[in-house]
């Protein structure tokens, strides 16, 4: 805290790894020598800068924009652009720290890295977003690089706007190279990319139940968020023959006691996504729904739940709400969803609990393949996309397990991905020497 005043979601993920990572590192001399912890939870750099755009009104505005570059030992920095009024650098340094372990969970080669700007998109024509996208890449384009730092979308950074960025960085530098991912399948891009945060999420709580014997079938699901990975968390619980009972945005949530089914799923992303509508309309297009204010679903019963929307959204009396109602496995689709508190109640109630930084890798897993895709100049087919998302998954659970199984047989994700992540990222850096 000393270190980092004023920082608090940053200090956050640092003490929960930190937690994990002790027991592990204890007769770990070599660990403690170099100092690894202390150097993973130091950026190799931030870049803060000036993002000077004009609105249709003609009025100049100024933002500020951050790329943080966390760790590249194992790879180039990756990991998402994010646009939102709450987009401080201790938010950029939290997720730029925990894309650090999870890039490494995946198994592929990428660093850690994130950024974003105070922008709100919100109510923004697309002109305006597309003069903020390029006056942000306009600085943005002298850090990265296809070998160097490859961003690719997150909250507020959609297609459209990883266009704008990717056309920006084109002209300057007169290159066409992977420097960004999610890009349109025009140009680049990749399938299964915008699915794959999350089928992913999902792929991981169906291998967490099967540990017990168990399946998604007949299951009730409450889910945060109404975005990209809410609205495919959804679609592969439906798919996989589960139930979902809610979605929600900064506003509410929605219950529909009959279940949130395809159809319905794809009203919710053209509202959503196209018409950048709010999810109370969802109760005028299904009436027989609820819409609940300023609330999130945790007080739904139901068998699994999904937080995908943003951090800290599931504090320690929602997650006491699920125990109590019966709730037996939690996969954070988000990043940092569950606040500490809440991740205590979980592993106090010995439920299936995935962090994001396992649950939620199947995104930058495929956008390390839209990466590889990019360097071989082809587009690999759909099914063997699938499948190799599939295996990711089934890998960073494999991984989970190794380090996270205790005495009595319980498997602690957390600590089972912290570790797993921590080590791979550790021993790249040992060989390095002091740098
Ligand atoms: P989107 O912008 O597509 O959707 C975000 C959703 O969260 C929206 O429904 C939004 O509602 C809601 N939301 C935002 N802030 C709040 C809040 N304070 N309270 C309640 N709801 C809120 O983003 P994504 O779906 O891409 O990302 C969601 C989460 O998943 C983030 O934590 C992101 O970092 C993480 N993630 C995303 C990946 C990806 O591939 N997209 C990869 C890995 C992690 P509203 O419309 O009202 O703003």
């Amino acid at each position: 805290q000393k270190r980092n005043p004023g920082q608090p979601e940053f200090v956050q993920a640092v003490q929960e790894v930190a937690q994990d990572i002790y027991d592990f590192i204890a007769d770990k001399e070599e660990y403690h020598h170099y100092q690894i912890l202390r150097r993973i939870a130091e950026p190799d750099r931030i870049v803060s800068f000036r993002v000077c755009w004009e609105d249709d009104n003609h009025n100049i505005r100024v933002q500020r924009g951050w790329r943080v570059q966390n760790n590249n030992a194992i790879g180039p920095y990756k990991g998402g652009i994010r646009f939102h009024p709450s987009v401080t650098e201790s938010v950029l340094k939290f997720l730029a720290f925990e894309q650090t372990f999870k890039n490494a969970l995946t198994g592929l080669p990428m660093g850690g890295g994130k950024g974003g700007a105070n922008f709100n998109p919100k109510g923004k024509s697309d002109h305006e977003v597309m003069r903020f996208c390029q006056s942000f890449m306009t600085e943005l384009y002298r850090h990265v690089g296809a070998d160097v730092d490859v961003p690719a979308g997150d909250i507020g950074v959609g297609g459209r706007e990883i266009g704008y960025m990717f056309g920006q960085y084109k002209r300057i530098t007169n290159q066409f190279t992977g420097v960004l991912t999610g890009k349109g399948l025009e140009y680049g891009g990749s399938l299964i990319r915008t699915e794959a945060t999350g089928y992913g999420a999902v792929y991981f709580l169906a291998a967490m139940l099967r540990g017990r014997g168990l399946n998604l079938e007949g299951r009730r699901a409450v889910i945060s968020g109404s975005g990209n990975v809410a609205t495919h968390a959804a679609e592969k619980v439906v798919q996989l023959g589960g139930k979902v009972l809610t979605l929600s945005d900064s506003e509410g949530f929605i219950h529909d006691p009959d279940g949130i089914d395809q159809e319905k799923i794809d009203w919710v992303k053209a509202h959503k996504t196209r018409r950048r509508g709010r999810i109370s309309k969802y109760v005028e297009a299904f009436p027989r729904a609820t819409f609940h204010p300023n609330l999130p679903p945790w007080g739904v019963p139901c068998d699994v739940a999904l937080p995908c929307a943003t951090q800290n959204e599931l504090l320690g009396m929602d997650a006491r709400a699920l125990v109590s109602n019966g709730c037996i496995a939690v996969a954070e689709g988000a990043n940092m969803p569950t606040n500490l508190e809440g991740v205590h109640v979980f592993k106090e109630a010995r439920i299936l609990f995935a962090p994001g930084k396992a649950a939620n890798a199947g995104g930058v897993a495929v956008s390390g393949l839209e990466m590889s895709q990019n360097s071989e100049r082809r587009a690999w087919k759909e099914a063997e996309l699938q499948q190799l998302l599939l295996d990711i998954m089934e890998g960073i659970h494999a991984r989970c397990l190794e380090h996270g199984r205790q005495p009595d047989g319980h498997v602690d994700y957390v600590k089972g991905a912290n570790i797993a992540g921590f080590k791979k990222v550790a021993d790249a850096m040992l060989a390095f020497g002091v740098v």
